[in-house]
């Protein structure tokens, strides 16, 4: 930590700060300016007593932490790029994953057909809500259990692995029964009691970015996963609200890079949350690649019109097939398979 005294402090107040400091367990260094004297505390600020409390000396102008809020998650922790298994698929890795289904399992149906139709196009992991969370109370709620044991049986039919999201720690055993990747939602991107209860599930967790969490909070939520025991995060980037219209979010691409340097986690984009328009996904999708995402999260329905959540942003199977060609050049340009 850095403590900036105001300045002419008197060397009495001056030895109050210092003794707080070592009183906190942190050895302090003085700098003493022709205006003003700063103070390096030295310790670890993860481990000792904060020293916010210094800002409430009246002497104290400012306390500034110099390490990052975060420890697993972070590239110091691990150098390497965490890769992480879903039956058989690596995420993380050399290959470029898609992940693509629709947003609500509605019925029978239109999983089944949209299954094969993503497997076909070339996406290894089927993605599809059952519990959803969604804005009005009187709009579709997702199938429940029902939904999960179609998603169950799409995977058997097809072998593509299942996606689907978490929406309350009664369901954590229920999901993790039929997940292969838990989703956390960007609605529930600090409800930290999830988090932990998802992580111990030792189940994949695909993290989304919270409509209004800053990349730090994102990181910090993506802590208690790791330091619940479990390895095996991804954060996906699905838009953040801002003032813009045009778009239902507005999709952080710089997020990419930032994770991809502060953090050794696969990152996912999620471009039909992140625009809410079909017709944005594509040139979404080819930035992602080119910015460094290890894959995409993608809605796609048999008939978006008549889709029971969503309809606006979901891409066709035909639209979706189109998409998956038209990005090959982009991922191998991008160094990806
Ligand atoms: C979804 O994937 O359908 C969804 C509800 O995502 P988010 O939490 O990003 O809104
Ligand atoms: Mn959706």
């Amino acid at each position: 930590m850095i403590i900036i005294l105001k300045p002419g402090i008197a060397r009495k107040e001056e030895t109050a700060v210092l003794k707080e400091i070592k009183a906190l367990g942190y050895k302090p260094h003085v700098m003493r300016g022709v205006a003003r004297t700063v103070i390096g505390a030295i310790g670890d600020e993860r481990t000792h007593k904060t020293l916010e409390s210094l800002t409430s000396f009246p002497q104290v102008e400012r306390v500034m932490p110099v390490q990052k809020r975060y420890k697993l998650v972070s590239r110091e922790a691990q150098k390497d790029a965490t890769v992480i298994p879903v039956r058989g698929n690596l995420i993380g890795g050399r290959k470029f994953q898609v992940m693509a289904g629709p947003c609500s399992v509605e019925d029978e149906k239109q999983l089944m057909t949209t299954a094969h139709a993503v497997r076909k196009a070339g996406a290894t992991i089927l993605r599809g809500g059952a519990f959803k969370p969604r804005t009005s109370p009187y709009e579709f709620q997702g199938l429940g259990v029902k939904g999960l044991k179609l998603l169950a049986k799409a995977r058997r039919e097809t072998g593509l692995a299942i996606i689907t999201e978490l929406l309350s720690e009664q369901q954590v055993q229920l999901v993790a029964e039929y997940a292969d990747i838990i989703q956390i939602g960007a609605r529930n991107a600090q409800n930290f009691q999830l988090l932990i209860a998802a992580a111990r599930t030792g189940k994949p967790i695909l993290l989304k970015r919270g409509l209004s969490m800053r990349i730090e909070e994102w990181l910090l939520a993506g802590e208690y996963v790791l330091s619940n025991n479990n390895p095996n995060l991804m954060f996906c980037e699905r838009g953040i609200r801002t003032f813009e219209t045009y778009t239902r979010n507005t999709v952080d691409l710089a997020a990419i890079p930032i994770i991809k340097t502060e953090s050794h986690c696969p990152v996912i984009i999620d471009p039909s949350q992140g625009a809410g328009r079909a017709d944005l996904v594509a040139c979404l999708c080819r930035g992602a690649a080119a910015m460094g995402a290890d894959g995409l999260l993608i809605e796609v329905h048999p008939n978006p019109a008549e889709a029971w959540s969503d309809g606006a942003q979901q891409l066709t199977l035909e639209g979706f097939a189109r998409l998956m060609e038209d990005l090959k050049p982009f991922i191998a340009a991008a160094g990806r398979d």
